[in-house]
C-alpha cells in the first residue's frame, strides 16, 4: 500500500484509510468479530489509517475500533487513529469545556493513551468564529499535553475549511478532513487544493463512494442526496454492473488519483470490502484506471456533476 505524506505532519498515511463508521452501524449492523476481522486484515493489508469519531453510532465505533486495535498487539506507532470532538449523538458542542473533556472520553472508548489526529467534527454546525477563538485554542492545548499529535477540523462546505484557515495564525491547524467532495460525481475539493497547500495543511478525503451513492446496493436511508443524485448514481452503478465492471472500484480507483490528497477514508465493514479497496489500490498501481468505464460514468454522471446538498447552520 502507498504511504503520502501528511501536510507538514511528518505522519505517512496509507493512500486507502479505514473510515471506521460503520463500525458504529450506521451502514447496517457488524458484529464484533466482522469488525475484528476487518480491521486485522487492513492492517495486515497496509492500511495504517483509521478514523472514527464519537458521533458515529453514538460511541459505538470508537470503542469497536479500540478493541480491535488492541486485538493487533503491534506496537503504537504502527498505526495512526484520528478521532474528533464536538459532535455528538446528542448534539453539537464546540465549547472548550466539552471538547477538552471529549477527548478523555475517546481515549478511555480506544484504550489509548494518545491518538494521532483530532478534529473538530463538521464545523459547519456550529458558530466558526467559535471554532477560531475558542475550540482551536482548546485543541492546542490537547496537543501540548500529548493527548493528540495533530489537530485539524472537518465539514462539507468547503467554505469553512478557508473561513477558519484564514483567521488562525500560519501552522495552528495540521489536517484538514473533507467529505463526498472528492469522487466521480463531485471533484469540487481539487479546486481548493492549491489553497490548502499554501497554508501547509494536510488534506484528507473521505467518502469515495460517496456514502454509498456509488456502491451497487446504493445508499442508506439517511443518505442526504436529491432524487436526482440517487437516480443518476444508481444509473451509472447499473451501467457498470452490465458490463462486468464495478462501480465502488472505480469510484475510489478515481479518487487515489490525485496525489496532493494524502488519503481516501473509504468506509469498510466487512473483510470482503477491504479485500476489494485493497486489491482496487494495487491494481490502480499496476495498471492504471478503466479510462473507457471513468468516461462512460462521467457522461451519466454529467447532469448532477458537483450537486451536494445542504449541511450546516446559516453563518452570521
Ligand atoms: P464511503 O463513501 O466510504 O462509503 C461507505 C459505504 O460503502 C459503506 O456502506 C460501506 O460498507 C460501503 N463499501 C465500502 N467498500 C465497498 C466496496 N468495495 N464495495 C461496495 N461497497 C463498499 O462513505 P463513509 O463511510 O461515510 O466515509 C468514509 C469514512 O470517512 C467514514 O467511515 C468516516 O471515518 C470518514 N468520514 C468523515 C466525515 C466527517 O468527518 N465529517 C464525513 C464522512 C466520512
Amino acid at each position: 500500500m502507498e504511504l503520502r505524506e501528511l501536510g507538514r505532519t511528518g505522519l505517512k498515511l496509507s493512500s486507502v484509510g479505514f473510515g471506521a463508521s460503520p463500525l458504529g452501524n450506521v451502514f447496517g449492523s457488524v458484529s464484533e468479530e466482522q469488525a475484528n476481522a476487518s480491521v486485522r486484515l487492513a492492517f495486515q493489508s497496509g492500511i495504517n489509517f483509521f478514523d472514527t469519531s464519537p458521533y458515529y453510532g453514538g460511541t459505538l465505533s470508537e470503542k469497536v475500533l479500540g478493541k480491535a486495535l488492541k486485538a493487533l498487539n503491534v506496537p503504537r506507532n504502527e498505526y495512526i487513529v484520528a478521532t474528533k470532538c464536538g459532535r455528538y449523538a446528542e448534539g453539537f458542542d464546540f465549547s472548550a469545556e466539552r471538547v477538552t473533556r471529549s477527548v478523555d472520553e475517546s481515549l478511555e472508548r480506544l484504550q489509548l493513551d494518545y491518538v494521532d489526529i483530532l478534529q473538530c467534527h463538521d464545523i459547519e454546525f456550529g458558530s466558526l468564529d467559535q471554532i477560531v477563538n475558542e475550540t482551536i485554542p482548546a485543541l492546542q492545548k490537547l496537543k501540548e499535553a500529548g493527548k493528540t499529535r495533530f489537530i485539524g477540523i472537518t465539514g462539507l462546505p468547503l467554505e469553512v475549511f478557508t473561513y477558519v484557515l484564514d483567521r488562525v495564525p500560519p501552522g495552528t491547524l495540521d489536517v484538514i478532513l473533507s467529505y463526498c467532495h472528492h469522487s466521480i460525481n463531485d471533484s469540487t475539493l481539487e479546486d481548493i487544493v492549491p489553497y490548502l497547500k499554501s497554508k501547509g495543511v494536510g488534506i484528507i478525503s473521505a467518502s469515495p463512494l460517496a456514502m454509498g451513492l456509488l456502491t451497487e446496493d446504493g445508499p442508506p436511508e439517511w443518505h442526504p442526496a436529491s432524487a436526482e443524485l440517487k437516480s443518476a448514481c444508481r444509473a451509472a452503478s447499473t451501467y457498470c454492473k452490465e458490463n462486468g465492471k464495478n462501480i465502488s472500484k472505480l469510484a475510489l480507483q478515481y479518487s487515489l488519483l490525485n496525489k496532493e490528497i494524502t488519503s481516501v477514508l473509504v468506509g469498510m465493514k466487512s473483510v470482503e470490502q477491504v479485500e476489494e479497496n485493497v486489491a482496487a489500490a494495487r491494481e490502480l498501481a499496476a495498471s492504471g484506471i478503466d479510462e473507457d468505464a471513468l468516461s462512460e460514468v462521467g457522461a451519466i454522471l454529467k447532469p448532477v456533476k458537483n450537486q451536494s446538498w445542504p449541511s450546516g447552520i446559516q453563518q452570521s
